[in-house]
């Protein structure tokens, strides 16, 4: 990293990427991206990059894996070769052993499993660019690509972290800031009940700054979700009111044509149709 152990990380309550200590960064979410998969999200979270795509409910493979009462979730996270300063190797490290892990326990509640006895739900997650906060970036995409999916959820799973840096409770930190800071509580919850289905801490805290910390990740968890809701909103309302080109023929309404598309699998359905329509 640029940064020398001396420099502050806070001046004058602005830390090192101009935020104030209760800022977010900029955040970003394309729903839908890639043709091949079920459902796809590109998230860019400050200079975080990551892409997540979903396949299923699908047939299992290896079939013994596959659970007769509810479907069987696999997630990779995977951090590409040039997502951090030196050269990542390109094999699964521990870390993304551990964090594929965590970030599937964190989206399984949302998932209604029981409805897809036998069937797999693949969740694969590149990180092409790193900068910290990328298992709660992950999560924040994961589900939006799981939703993206037509797969019904209790709710979408937002993750973000808060954490301490030079005694400071701060949300959102970045690499340098996780690097250098005293503690970092990266959480995840499904915003409509307020279930945490990650906490993890790294680093110390009192009870009373690990509160604080609680508190103001579930601030940005509640802005990160409105930021989610927008995004798939964008991709499903367009869908549902843009009308047919006028310069296209009409296709003839076959008697399976919903007339009034309320599912996500069906407005899909019905935009690939008027894609081929116009094509
Ligand atoms: P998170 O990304 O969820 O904060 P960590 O705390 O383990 O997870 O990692 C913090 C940051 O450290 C990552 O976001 C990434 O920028 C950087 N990092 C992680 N693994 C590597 C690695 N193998 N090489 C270089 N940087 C890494």
């Amino acid at each position: 990293m640029t940064k020398t152990n001396s420099e502050a990380l806070i001046t004058n309550g602005i830390r090192t990427d101009q935020r104030q200590i209760t800022d977010l960064r900029n955040i970003e979410i394309e729903v839908g991206l890639l043709d091949k998969a079920n459902g796809s999200a590109y998230l860019i979270w400050g200079k975080n990059k990551i892409l997540a795509a979903v396949y299923g409910p699908r047939e299992v493979h290896p079939r013994h894996l596959a659970k007769p009462d509810r479907a069987f979730i696999r997630c990779r996270y995977h951090m590409a070769p040039f997502s951090t300063d030196e050269r990542k190797h390109p094999a699964p490290s521990r870390r993304e052993v551990e964090l594929s892990k965590v970030i599937r326990m964190a989206l399984e509640p949302a998932i209604l499993t029981d409805l897809f006895p036998r069937t797999g739900i693949d969740i694969f997650i590149e990180v092409l660019q790193s900068d910290g906060g990328t298992r709660c970036a992950s999560i924040t995409a994961a589900a939006v690509a799981l939703a993206d999916a037509g797969i019904p959820l209790r709710d979408l799973v937002v993750g973000c972290a808060a954490g301490k840096i030079e005694g400071q409770i701060v949300l959102d930190l970045n690499d340098v800031e996780d690097q250098k800071g005293d503690a970092d509580v990266p959480i995840a919850i499904m915003p409509r009940t307020g279930a945490i289905s990650l906490l993890q801490m790294d680093g110390l805290l009192t009870q009373d700054e690990f509160r604080q910390a609680l508190d103001l990740a579930i601030q940005g968890c509640m802005t990160v979700y409105d930021i989610q809701k927008e995004a798939l909103t964008k991709k499903y309302i367009q869908l549902e009111i843009t009308p047919p080109a006028s310069d296209t023929p009409e296709e003839p309404v076959t008697s399976d044509t919903p007339d009034a598309p309320d599912t996500l699998d069906t407005l899909k359905e019905s935009s690939k149709n008027e894609e081929e329509v116009s094509e």
